[in-house]
């Protein structure tokens, strides 16, 4: 599934493709990837409406249209957002197209169908899924080291599982936990309690550096993931644990393992991560 650094970049390329475009029509071949509203109020409420801004909260896509609306994306598994010509042929997979007005489409694909799409009041996120109830974002400004150790010292649990959480951290997931925790030093297993002032530190700071080179380099893609213009990431060639089962440790030359916690495929150096 994308995360921070994969939307972050679908959204900058979408910024600069789309911004100040009107969508002039609406075609939803797959209604239940409409969320919220239905579909009808859905195509009414977007039709004729440009698009003032996109911008990103976690791992979801938002769009502020003219008006007080704004049409919130969440691409889950296989969710893609591309800008085509209005010309180029519909992928197998294209469900939700949005023509712009200048002869361009928007065209939503999304293979497993997991994705959702929600047109909500500007002032109201409440009906799109948890975007209401999303933790900071780990890159704001605001978002300091002590904030985090504050947010930190309240917590009971794995500290996996808390990273992973969107009520805690916004826009983290596998990749960027497993990298982050390796950056850290800190094994996945450890409990969220008994991470040291040192430690939360090296976490907070690991976890900021992974999402910027992981902007940087403009995400991560194995399958899935693509930006806005359909290419890949290739932040999946500079990963130190996330997938590199059976790999040396970059630091020590240990074999990088893995194993599966909080429900998740879980990867790390067990000499590094104490
Ligand atoms: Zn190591």
């Amino acid at each position: 599934m994308p995360e921070l650094p994969e939307v972050e970049t679908i959204v900058k390329g979408l910024k600069a493709l789309i911004s100040g475009s009107k969508i002039v029509k609406v075609k939803v071949k797959e209604p239940r990837l409409i969320a919220f509203p239905g579909a009808a109020d859905f195509i009414d409420g977007l039709t004729d409406r440009e698009i003032l801004m996109v911008r990103r909260r976690g791992k979801y896509i938002l769009f502020d249209l003219v008006g007080d609306k704004t049409m919130v994306v969440h691409l889950r598994m296989t969710g893609r957002l591309l800008v085509k010509p209005r010309a180029a042929v519909y992928d197998k997979h294209t469900y939700i197209i949005f023509e712009l007005d200048n002869s361009d489409d928007l065209r939503f694909n999304n293979s497993r169908k997991f994705g959702r799409l929600y047109l909500i009041d500007r002032c109201n996120e409440q009906p799109a899924g948890g975007l209401a109830s999303l933790g900071p974002e780990p890159l704001a400004e605001d978002f300091s080291e002590d904030i985090f150790s504050e947010r930190l010292s309240s917590r009971k649990g794995n500290i996996k599982a808390l990273l992973l959480n969107q009520n805690f951290i916004a826009g983290l997931g596998n990749i960027y936990t497993d990298e982050a925790l390796f950056r850290a030093g800190i094994s996945p297993f450890r409990d969220a309690a008994s991470l040291s002032q040192p430690e939360i530190s090296k976490l907070y700071q690991g976890i900021r550096l992974v999402l910027q080179e992981g902007i940087k380099a403009g995400g991560t893609s194995f399958s899935d993931y693509r930006n806005a213009l359909g290419e890949k990431g290739l932040f999946q060639n500079q990963l130190s644990v996330y997938q590199q089962t059976g790999h040396a440790c970059l630091n020590c030359g240990q074999e990088i393992r893995k194993v599966k916690l909080a429900g998740r495929g879980t990867h790390y150096c067990p000499s590094c991560q104490q």
